[in-house]
């Protein structure tokens, strides 16, 4: 169904360089660095101040600047290259074209959050980024795919920390008109809306669509007339933790998801749930099925065959488990049209959990689809272990759960100087052959001072950058010195810098390097060989152990005898994902395994050349050679965690005083460091081509989504 112009779409802008309002309103733009920095160059002040909203920019920045910019040469033609590109992009034919040209009807691609650009917080972690890199790696190979999820009133929280360390959360209401969102329209010009039953009332949801490259987003929003108060507030925020909200907030997705695609005509030939949230579409649409004539089990037996899920959460209690009495107040009416009694609905999903019997999302989903995955093969392992009560008569390794490990989208987080260095050097046409093993064996033929001028160049711009934050926190008022200082404004950018960003949730144990504070301070303040540790992340509002880690940090960050080389920056989204995983030497990752599905920020560093330090758990346990990074204790399972936690320090501190440190500081003649840049190169060839969404989403395709669409 078309959607009309935007009414904020109409900018003023000079015709010779009009397209820059469309490169606003799709977001292929997010993946390109050259057109960041096209909208960069207009106003680079306001650009930063605006967050990196294009729409916001082309309104503010003034018409006087933008006729100039309109005759200037160099702008113009970096403009008209930019173009082509997009305009080469739309026509030529595709990966799906070539190697699937049956491939029609789209995948219909469900998630909770989607992590597209730091402009559209509706996402809160790595479940959603990941989300927004499938969508990416969808459009550039072609892949006929619908997102759907939602747009979210007010988007995830701003994260803003005390001086005495305790993490407070900023809700703001987002502004859809400054978005790159479009209000879907019927054919009359009115709102299209779908609705979803509940026991007293319907609620009422309206649609947005974004653009991403070639795919659609459609994004549910229930902030709309006729609903109540309560009722609009049931899409404001990510992850409501009340069960009734929450529920509610379910079925929004997954019934009236179904329910808005087949508004707009779509028929999806696969059904991806991209983590429990979604699985409410497995009852949606039985339901169209048992309405056209069908028994519930025969409709159960088709749906399934066509749906894909996704598992993420390595431990029971993250899967969203309902009281069966919360089921019966919401889907008694959906039982009745159906026809079938509340036990048949309950056996559905029918978990008996240590708390008594509930109906959980993940044996819906894992029941009803008849592609089930992990995210990576440890996972995998974990994943057929916890499921296997679902099938009973069958061994453990026979559970049939498969993996595919995560990937990130390399043109979203590879830092644009090192994009041109590979361009240089690989052939323009790199970004094409992204997965090929043998393209990334040419890396070894790059000088290693180019390598290295890039990533010294990149941990200035991480600095700066920071420095940059601290300036505006502390312009805008409410920040104490002493927080000036923990943000990292003494940062330098010759010491080897260790990042650690991730949401603080206990199992990732971000205060394991603290776990011998002595030992730790004689690490960084050892002379002529800092070590600095940058520190980010975000705990889940309603989670107080997660909060009282970051305070238990940020009291370390504070002390004087850290010399300030102990860093932590507020805010951790997208944007400063980015700075981080280009600009520290060293990512470290210190989840208690096997608690980490897979993990994604790792892979963002090593395609910027940041060597893994970490725990083997999740991808780094397959990415891991021996030369390509370090790994933080060894492959295997502990009696105790106690016993674990010590065996991980003792290995992070060892391989830290006796490898990492002496191998950075180690120069040539030159003042680059020989060693370190092998492992660079190491690490880029083996991690860009195998962990890229590239390889991630054409193995969805070839082993679940082309079956499932012949069903
Ligand atoms: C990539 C990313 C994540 C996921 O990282 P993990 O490795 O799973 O910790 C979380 N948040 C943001 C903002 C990211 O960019």
């Amino acid at each position: 169904m078309e959607s009309k112009a935007h009414p904020s779409q109409k900018f003023d802008l000079p015709k010779r360089i009009s397209r820059l309002g469309e490169l606003a309103y799709n977001l292929w733009w997010t993946w390109q660095p050259d057109a960041a920095r096209l909208f960069g160059q207009l106003d680079y002040d306001l650009w930063q101040r605006l967050g990196h909203n294009p729409i916001r920019l082309l309104n503010e920045v003034g018409r006087a600047r933008l006729n100039q910019a309109a005759k200037d040469k160099d702008y113009l033609a970096a403009y008209d290259a930019l173009f082509q590109k997009f305009d080469a992009y739309f026509s030529c034919e595709t990966w799906t074209q070539k190697s699937q040209p049956g491939f029609k009807n789209p995948v219909a691609y469900f998630s909770m959050e989607f992590g597209l650009h730091e402009t559209l917080p509706i996402y809160s972690g790595g479940l959603g980024v990941l989300a927004g890199d499938h969508l990416k790696e969808a459009s550039d190979l072609g892949l006929p795919l619908v997102g759907v999820g939602f747009m979210y009133m007010q988007g995830y929280f701003s994260q803003r920390i005390s001086e005495d360390g305790w993490q407070e959360s900023l809700n703001n209401m987002l502004d859809f008109s400054a978005l790159p969102v479009f209000p879907v329209l019927d054919e009359h010009g009115e709102r299209l809306t779908v609705e979803v039953e509940f026991p007293d009332r319907f609620v009422t949801l309206g649609l947005w669509k974004i653009n991403v490259g070639r795919v659609t987003l459609y994004l549910l929003d229930s902030n709309i007339e006729p609903n109540s108060e309560a009722d609009r507030h049931l899409t404001a925020r990510l992850y409501w933790s009340d069960l009734d909200r929450r529920i509610m907030q379910e079925l929004v997705l997954g019934v009236g998801g179904v329910r808005a695609l087949r508004v707009m005509g779509y028929n999806p030939s696969v059904w991806h749930m991209n983590e429990g949230h979604a699985a409410f579409l497995v009852l949606e649409r039985a339901r169209e099925l048992v309405a056209g004539g069908a028994s519930f089990d025969q409709a159960l037996e088709k749906v399934r065959r066509q749906n894909v899920f996704t598992t993420h959460t390595p431990v029971a209690a993250g899967n969203d488990e309902f009281p069966l009495w919360l089921i019966e107040k919401h889907l008694a009416a959906f039982g009745a049209e159906i026809n079938i009694t509340r036990e048949q609905l309950f056996d559905v999903a029918r978990h008996h959990s240590p708390q008594g019997e509930t109906f959980s999302m993940g044996v819906l989903a894992l029941r009803n689809s008849e592609s089930r995955n992990a995210v990576s093969e440890l996972h995998g392992h974990v994943s057929r272990k916890m499921w296997r009560f679902l099938w009973n008569d069958l061994e453990e390794e026979d559970v049939p759960i498969a993996y595919v490990t995560n990937g990130v989208h390399t043109s979203t987080w590879m830092a644009r100087r090192l994009q041109n260095l590979f361009a240089n050097r690989l052939g323009k046409d790199w970004v094409d052959h992204i997965d090929e093993q043998d393209l990334w064996e040419k890396l070894s033929d790059i000088p290693d001072d180019e390598l290295w001028a890039v990533r010294m160049h990149l941990k200035r711009k991480l600095a700066f950058h920071l420095r940059e934050r601290v300036r505006d926190r502390w312009t805008h008022g409410g920040f104490h010195p002493v927080q000036v200082v923990s943000s990292g404004v003494l940062l330098n950018p010759y010491a080897l810098t260790i990042g650690f960003a991730r949401r603080f949730a206990t199992y990732k144990r971000a205060n394991l390097v603290f776990r011998d504070v002595d030992r730790l301070l004689k690490i960084i303040n050892k002379p002529n060989m800092p070590v600095q540790i940058v520190f980010a992340g975000k705990a889940h509002p309603a989670d107080e152990p997660g909060k009282h880690l970051i305070q238990e940090i940020y009291r370390q960050v504070k002390r004087a005898e850290m010399g300030a080389r102990l860093v932590f920056v507020e805010d951790y989204d997208m944007n400063l994902a980015r700075y981080l995983v280009q600009g520290v030497d060293v990512w470290m990752n210190t989840p208690r395994r096997p608690l980490e599905a897979s993990g994604t920020s790792g892979m963002k560093a090593a395609i910027n050349g940041v060597l893994n330090f970490s725990v083997l758990d999740g991808w780094w346990r397959e990415a891991y050679n021996g030369h390509n990074g370090w790994s933080i204790g060894e492959d295997k399972d502990y009696e105790s965690t106690d016993a674990q936690d010590a065996r991980d320090a003792e290995s992070l501190y060892r391989t830290l005083e006796n490898e990492i440190i002496p191998m950075y500081y180690e120069r040539d003649t030159k003042d680059v460091a020989r060693e370190w840049v092998a492992r660079m190169k190491d690490t880029m060839q083996t991690v860009i081509p195998q962990f890229s969404t590239r390889r991630m989403v054409k193995e969805y395709v070839e082993k679940f989504y082309l079956q499932a669409s012949k069903k």
